[in-house]
């Protein structure tokens, strides 16, 4: 948050605090003993003198007296040039919190850690703004079109989805059980989810969606994957073998047997090069989502985990 640290204008921090926060002289309000606190890791300030807070955008809002729109023009500026998808993951990301349906949906998916959220940089696509908002920062309508952000007939691609930034592409999931559940932008869907981080670990959980990815990473596994689908592409199955370990394998539980079929093509494939694999029995008809949604904790998971079957 370049705006509350160093960038904006001669603001400076006069202490540091725990956790990373700042104290300083409030520039909202002729302040005499610092009482301005910032924490970038969070984006977000608190004055505790003219009582005015929030996040990054209602600074700017506050201090240039100017209208959201306007706003985010000025904290672009400040932030020089960041790459188009990068852009579109923070708008989404400052979204989030501002529309009740979205937080809603995250709570019923079990989800309600911030550091998660922060974690996963998890955004909102509520529609009908992102158009309007990237062609202000200057973004031709052909770009977006092509980038498939924008639809062929100039609506925003995503609405009303919650928004996961990939290596070089976004998935959206609809909040609304009448639209498609999963979208992502032309392209590849990337590598396997956080697989620097998951890479480390001697065994490995392999889970098909972000939402199981989400629980699980709540719960305290920190050496859980996702492949986006069952069907891994040719660079995430190239991750998964790119050193000694287990992989350990938690699809859905689907009624129609596609999860488990598709398990157990992938256990197979993995023993023949050599890489152990285990499949994690759920109940029936659930996903590791709603095994934690229903109440499942992170000692009945690790049980599953240890009676995997090759
Ligand atoms: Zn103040």
């Amino acid at each position: 948050m370049p705006v509350m640290n160093t960038k904006h204008q001669d603001w400076q921090p006069v202490r540091p605090l725990s956790g990373g926060r700042w104290m300083g002289l409030c520039p909202l309000h002729a302040d005499r003993k610092p009482s301005f606190l910032v924490d970038p890791g969070k984006s977000l300030f608190y004055c505790y003198g003219c009582g005015r807070g929030g996040d990054v955008i209602r600074f700017a809002e506050i201090y240039h007296d100017v209208k959201f729109p306007q706003a985010l023009a000025l904290l672009r500026q400040w932030r020089g040039g960041a790459p188009l998808l990068q852009q579109v993951a923070d708008f989404y990301r400052l979204q989030l919190h501002r529309h009740g349906e979205a937080v809603g949906y995250l709570l019923q998916r079990g989800i309600c850690s911030p550091q998660l959220i922060e974690h996963m940089r998890i955004g909102y696509a509520p529609g009908g703004c992102l158009r309007g908002w990237l062609r202000q920062l200057g973004y031709p309508l052909q770009a977006l079109r092509q980038a498939g952000l924008v639809t062929a007939a100039g609506y925003d691609a995503y609405q009303h989805r919650l928004v996961f930034p990939l290596e070089g592409n976004l998935y959206g999931r609809s909040l609304s059980a009448a639209a498609p559940p999963h979208r992502f932008l032309p392209g590849s869907k990337g590598g396997l989810y956080a697989w620097e981080q998951a890479r480390r670990y001697q065994e490995v959980i392999l889970v098909e969606g972000l939402l199981d990815y989400a629980v699980l990473w709540q719960a305290g596994f920190r050496n859980v994957t996702c492949g986006l689908g069952t069907q891994l592409n040719a660079r995430q199955w190239q991750q998964l073998c790119d050193g000694p370990r287990t992989v350990y394998l938690s699809f859905d539980a689907d009624a129609n047997g596609s999860g488990p079929q598709a398990s157990q093509q992938l256990a197979h494939r993995l023993e023949a090069h050599g890489i152990p694999a285990r499949r994690i029995v759920l109940p029936p008809g659930q996903d590791p989502n709603s095994f934690f949604v229903q109440g499942g904790d992170a000692d009945q998971f690790q049980a599953l985990l240890e009676a995997a079957q090759p």
